[in-house]
């Protein structure tokens, strides 16, 4: 393995801040008691609790009373979609790019999916088209996992309060955390899911806002916790670590998204100077920082991937499933890339740790690999 790693896979997860670890640390050393208990260590791991929901609250733009606390966005994603769905019945409606924590329950649930444009964006008047006084749940991401792209939220919801007036607006926020003030570009949204491991917290734990009003019901059944809409035992320690990294991004983001622009755009330009037959995705500008996502002519992403681990850089392809193995992007295939150039797309993605140094790695590894695998027909 090389010595120095260039880390760029940050949308699939980032490190643990250190300010997370440091406020993690009490809950499983000291305050290890189960949160709903009587006893003065439960009702200090409840205070905790307490403390990390208001923190959790405003960097949201809910009231307290309004978090549920999740065990990370898939789950959040599922409660979204699914409890609407076993509360309100009806059919649910998604765009095509949606991560498959919301995609796999809206297909399954016989729902609908409304088309994106060339660019990622969806198509308001495919929204409008799907759309019915049969439709409870729309979710429609604030940006990709893939290509970075930010959807146009408010339009988006002025659509569905016109087109569907039973339906509520799901946001899965997971990717924007880090670089959009959530809290005032998902205002219009109804629920809103957030995963923490994205944003410098801790895996397995999140937050669905759900808007008092907007009736729910639980997927998980059990101890009624998070007022009936997620039963389990709190994962107190999870809670409080994303909690402390919800609060240093909302102390640094500003400062980080200019820095992480400034080198994901020395990136993506580099390798577009550097590689003939390179197509960036999308449009950099509706694109949050940190997403630099590319298709190469000519060579197929796993082998990409090989060689550029192996020379120190780690990075992802379009997505990969549980397997590991590279499926064919739904993403790309809805912005209507053909399965030859989507096979060979590179999804780098920039966070909090990293440097001019790993985009230096990059910018010295990438151009040669490609070079490479085209020279010996990896096509
Ligand atoms: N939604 C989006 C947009 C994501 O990128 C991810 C993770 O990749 C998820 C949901 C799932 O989040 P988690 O890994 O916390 O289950």
């Amino acid at each position: 393995m090389p010595e120095v790693i260039a880390y760029l896979d940050n949308a699939a997860s980032t490190p643990l801040c250190p300010e997370a670890v440091e406020a993690m640390a009490p809950l499983h050393r000291e305050l290890y008691a189960n949160p709903t208990g009587a006893h003065r260590m439960a009702r200090d791991t409840r205070r905790r609790i307490d403390d990390a929901r208001d923190v959790m609250a405003d960097a949201l733009g809910s009231s307290p009373g309004e978090i549920v606390f999740t065990g990370g966005g898939t789950e959040g994603d599922n409660l979204a979609v699914v409890g609407r769905h076993l509360q309100a019945g009806g059919a649910p409606v998604c765009s095509a790019v949606e991560h498959h924590a919301v995609l796999a329950p809206v297909e399954q649930l016989g729902g609908r999916v409304a088309a994106v444009d060339a660019s990622g964006v969806i198509d308001l008047d495919a929204l409008r088209v799907a759309l019915d006084d049969d439709v409870t749940v729309v979710s429609v991401m604030l940006a990709n996992n893939e290509t970075g792209m930010i959807q146009p939220l408010a339009a988006v919801a002025e659509v569905v309060r016109s087109a569907a007036p039973r339906a509520v607006l799901h946001t899965d926020a997971v990717q924007a955390f880090p670089w959009l003030d959530v809290a005032s570009v998902a205002e219009c949204a109804d629920l809103i899911s957030v995963s923490a491991h994205k944003f410098g917290g801790p895996k397995g734990v999140g937050a669905l806002v759900v808007r008092s009003g907007v009736e729910l019901a639980p997927v998980l059944l059990g101890g009624g916790q998070e007022r009936g809409l997620r039963s389990g035992t709190h994962n107190a320690a999870g809670i409080v670590g994303m909690a402390a990294a919800a609060e240093v991004v909302k102390k640094t983001r500003t400062e980080q998204v200019e820095r992480l622009a400034g080198l994901r755009d020395r990136l993506v330009d580099g390798v577009l100077a550097a590689v003939d037959g390179t197509t960036e995705t999308g449009v950099r500008a509706g694109k949050v920082a940190g997403s630099a996502h590319l298709c190469f002519a000519g060579i197929e992403s796993e082998a990409l991937l090989f060689l550029l681990e192996d020379a120190g850089v780690y990075a992802s392809a379009a997505s990969s499933c549980s397997s590991g193995a590279q499926d064919p992007s739904h993403v790309l295939a809805a912005m209507g890339y053909d399965r030859v150039l989507a096979g060979g797309s590179l999804r780098l993605s920039l966070g909090y740790e990293t440097t001019e140094a790993d985009i230096d790695r990059a910018l010295a590894v990438i151009p040669d690999a490609v070079a490479r695998l085209r020279a010996y027909g990896h096509g």
